[in-house]
């Protein structure tokens, strides 16, 4: 089955549309490159009370929250669960706003709400040198790397675009099933865009709430970052997506970002050839050794912006690192402190 969006208007920011009974399609506006994020609100009831159950929240603006206060005056019932799929700002941004609002239970999976605290929270004092050193690990230039010491300095953090995080959550974990108005849903997790990521998956309606771990037309980031230098994220990644193929292939996937769609088997097959084509053309560029930002062009055909060269970066350095952890590439320290990874020679 061929990926097919779902023939229905795309939701203005702000205002909902029925996608299917009783699951909501709810757009939130981003200052990013990519400019929206897809919420859902699931029909629920709680203790008697009707409502909805919340799939993410937007990220943390004044904004977002002058959307949600407008929206919620006019749909006229309360949230009666907020339920997070991952850690990203633009998904558990609002969180705290909400869980707040409404005093209602906060559900992430263990690994995505404690990272996402310590994220938010920020160094606290802690001496960020090695922060600057995977800058220079990944082959950035000294301009670079000062750059993002002032910027550091300057606080502008991930924490800045999240509300504060509820100190109590409800834990999800894989093969759990979280009972939502009339329905169980069974949570799958996925690994790799980030560290334990939250999907939610209804065998009555064959409906995939996907989050960021599948998605249409664009290939999540898989990136590994200062925090932990030798992630093997790209790996995690493509373990954890082949058991969606299990799903029925007629399954309605309701992603995070673009729209709504139908085949799920070849978007996921789709995915992970994208990542072997990308690893099959490192394994030519690295039989001369190569540092990860020397290797961007072979990943990204488009010109980069100073923003995104972070991301790209990541992305590189994860490809490089499943390479070297497979025992095919080597990864050395230049002189200018930076890695070099090179193809090992057939023996
Ligand atoms: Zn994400």
């Amino acid at each position: 089955m061929q990926v097919t969006f779902i023939d229905t208007e795309i939701p203005e920011p702000g205002t909902l549309h029925e996608v299917t009974s009783g699951i909501f399609w709810l757009r939130m506006p981003l200052p990013f490159d990519l400019d929206h994020i897809n919420l859902y609100l699931l029909e629920d009831n709680q203790n008697g009370q009707e409502g909805y159950a919340l799939i993410d929240t937007g990220i943390g603006t004044q904004n977002t929250q002058d959307i949600w206060d407008v929206l919620l005056d006019t749909i006229g019932k309360p949230i009666t669960k907020v339920i997070v799929t991952h850690l990203h700002p633009d998904h558990i941004g609002m969180a705290g706003y909400l869980v707040e609002k409404f005093r209602v239970p906060f559900y992430m999976s263990q690994v995505e709400y404690f990272t996402a605290r310590a994220l938010a929270a920020g160094p606290r004092g802690a001496s960020t040198w090695q922060d600057d050193e995977y800058l220079t690990r990944c082959g950035l230039s000294e301009d670079y790397v000062a750059n993002a010491q002032k910027n550091r300095k300057d606080g502008k953090g991930v924490g800045q675009v999240i509300r504060p995080i509820p100190l109590q959550f409800c834990r999800l974990q894989a093969g759990d099933s979280l009972r939502i108005g009339d329905h169980n849903w069974q949570v799958i997790i996925g690994r790799g865009h980030s560290p334990e990521h939250v999907c939610l998956f209804n065998s009555d309606t064959n409906i995939l709430i996907s989050g960021d771990h599948v998605l249409p037309g664009i290939s999540p980031n898989i990136g590994v970052y200062s925090t932990e230098p030798d992630a093997n994220s790209l790996k995690l990644y493509l373990d954890t997506l082949p058991q969606f193929t299990e799903l029925p292939e007629d399954t309605l996937v309701l992603p995070s970002h673009k729209q709504p769609f139908y085949g799920l088997h070849t978007r996921v097959n789709e995915l992970i050839s994208h990542h072997h084509v990308h690893l099959d053309n490192l394994r030519v560029f690295c039989e001369q050794g190569k540092t990860i930002e020397q290797c961007l062009p072979v990943l990204f055909k488009r010109k980069l912006s100073a923003k995104n060269i972070f991301f790209a970066i990541a992305e590189a350095f994860s490809h490089l690192n499943y390479l070297y952890f497979a025992g095919e590439c080597s990864r050395e320290i230049n002189p200018k402190g930076q890695f070099v990874f090179t193809l090992k020679k057939e023996a």
